[in-house]
């Protein structure tokens, strides 16, 4: 049916497998090898056709005793028609653990072999049907932690970076064609157009400039942030993160085992996921050292990609903020003024010069945690802090990982030596090694010039099933 060779046939559970949850569950094959030992599994009833994309109805039975393991939905892709280009089955199952295990063990018995993490992906990439950037952008999706982490994925799913590197590819192979030529046929050829050449250069590499300048809005995407909150007791750290949070409520998901008192919280900030710490838990003692919390503080700012360093807007800023402030450098942070609902004069205009004396000046917010006031302006200001307040659309849709931007860097590189090749006026053949080191790096991104081991890495960071 396919020019594809079909290769070992995989099986896995591609849906999560919860205990007493979901109400369906997947287990999926796909190789030579499928259809046939659905056949041996599924007894569908009636006259149904065993057709391409076609779902039958039916019983998933233990083929020697004819005990039926589950009630369930077959669906039959034929290759090529399917992610992996493959022939591929999905049993539908009912959900929680037991009927998916067991369908995927009768799968096993009929030798099929359990699928490595993203095996299903790879085989989509070597089958032609993904380039890497979109079998990356699988595993984003499934892993994205907000709607536009979602969305950058799904773009790159559909190619939008693909094509991009593809053309700066082809644009630089041209290049290398019309080089060599000259190298070759010196004598038959019209002379290069050295201009062209020179300009053809400058804009690849403003394409590949803007690029790698997603880079950064892509990490935040994919990784979200990190924020600590610290301050000296009771200037409110625990009531600005159960603000916050309850702020956030639509997206906000409470992790497990957090009570009463949240000591950490899961916002989406301006699309990019956020973990807020809350240094609570800080035991009553005499020793002042001890009782700031210096160690937890400490332990948490390192975590941190960001902090906020609260101040109590009465209290204003004594020797323990100088402490903590000096704790926090050289981290990125903003000074958190809270309880301004207590105070009638302006709190920043006392301790912005303070601040101003202690090094580059910190971003303040003021704020009530308690009156829930002053949110937004901290959420502005954190975006601003990150350099993440432009996460445009047009953005989104290139945003790059950093193994995508480690390669398009070295070609980055590889084009500028080009460039001083030429200005430095080198024979042509100079020119060529630069260019080919620029192809190969952008044929890793895309995956047109790969190693199996780069693809081992790539791929085993993949879940189970995709
Ligand atoms: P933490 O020790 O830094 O975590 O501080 P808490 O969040 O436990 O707050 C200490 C006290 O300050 C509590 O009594 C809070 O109700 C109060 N508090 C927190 N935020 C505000 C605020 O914005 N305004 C006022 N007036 N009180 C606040
Ligand atoms: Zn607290």
């Amino acid at each position: 049916r396919s020019s594809i060779v079909q290769a070992e046939t995989i099986a896995a559970i591609a849906t999560a497998i919860v205990p007493q949850q979901g109400s369906v569950g997947i287990v999926r094959l796909s190789g030579a090898e499928a259809v046939e030992i659905a056949r041996h599994l599924f007894y569908a009833p009636g006259s149904q056709a065993w057709e391409s994309h076609r779902i039958l109805y039916g019983f998933i039975r233990q083929p020697k005793t004819q005990q039926v393991i589950d009630e369930a939905l077959l669906l039959l892709m034929y290759a090529p028609r399917s992610f992996t280009r493959e022939d591929v089955v999905e049993f539908h199952c009912h959900g929680g653990i037991m009927a998916v295990q067991q369908v995927l063990q009768l799968c096993l018995q009929q030798g099929a072999r359990l699928a490595q993490p993203g095996e299903f992906s790879l085989r989509a990439f070597l089958n032609g049907r993904l380039d890497l950037t979109q079998a990356e952008s699988v595993a984003d999706l499934v892993g994205a932690q907000s709607p536009q982490a979602a969305q950058a994925a799904v773009a790159g799913l559909r190619g939008k970076l693909a094509q991009s590197l593809r053309q700066l590819r082809s644009d630089c192979l041209d290049l290398l064609a019309e080089i060599e030529a000259r190298i070759d046929f010196e004598d038959d050829l019209p002379p290069l157009d050295l201009d062209w050449v020179r300009s053809r250069l400058d804009e690849t590499l403003k394409t590949v400039r803007h690029i790698l300048a997603t880079a950064h809005q892509g990490e935040l995407l994919r990784a979200g942030l990190k924020v600590a909150i610290i301050g000296r007791p009771n200037v409110g750290k625990s009531s600005l993160l159960n603000a916050w949070s309850k702020s956030d409520r639509a997206i906000v998901t409470d992790l497990p085992g957090t009570t009463r008192d949240i000591v950490e919280s899961q916002l989406v900030v301006g699309g990019i996921p956020i973990q807020v710490l809350d240094t609570a838990g800080i035991r009553e003692s005499s020793n002042p050292v001890e009782q700031m919390g210096i160690q937890r503080s400490r332990a948490a700012v390192q975590r941190a990609d960001l902090v906020l360093l609260t101040v109590d807007a009465a209290g204003g800023w004594a020797e323990e903020e100088d402490l903590l402030y000096e704790l926090i450098q050289p981290r990125p942070h903003l000074v958190v003024i809270n309880k301004i609902d207590l105070v009638d004069s302006d709190p920043a205009a006392r301790i912005e010069p303070i601040l101003a004396q202690l090094g580059p000046a910190s971003p303040v917010v003021q704020l009530s945690a308690s009156q829930s006031r002053g949110l937004e302006a901290l959420e502005q200001t954190l975006l601003k802090t990150v350099e993440a307040s432009n996460l445009s659309a047009a953005n989104l849709d290139l945003a790059i990982n950093q193994r995508q931007a480690g390669a398009i860097a070295k070609a980055q590189n590889a084009l500028q030596q080009v460039q001083a090749t030429i200005q430095a006026g080198l024979p042509l053949d100079f020119w060529t090694i630069d260019l080919r080191a620029a192809i190969q790096d952008l044929g890793e991104v895309t995956g047109e010039a790969v190693t199996e081991s780069m693809l081992d890495e790539i791929f085993s960071r993949f879940c189970i099933g995709k």
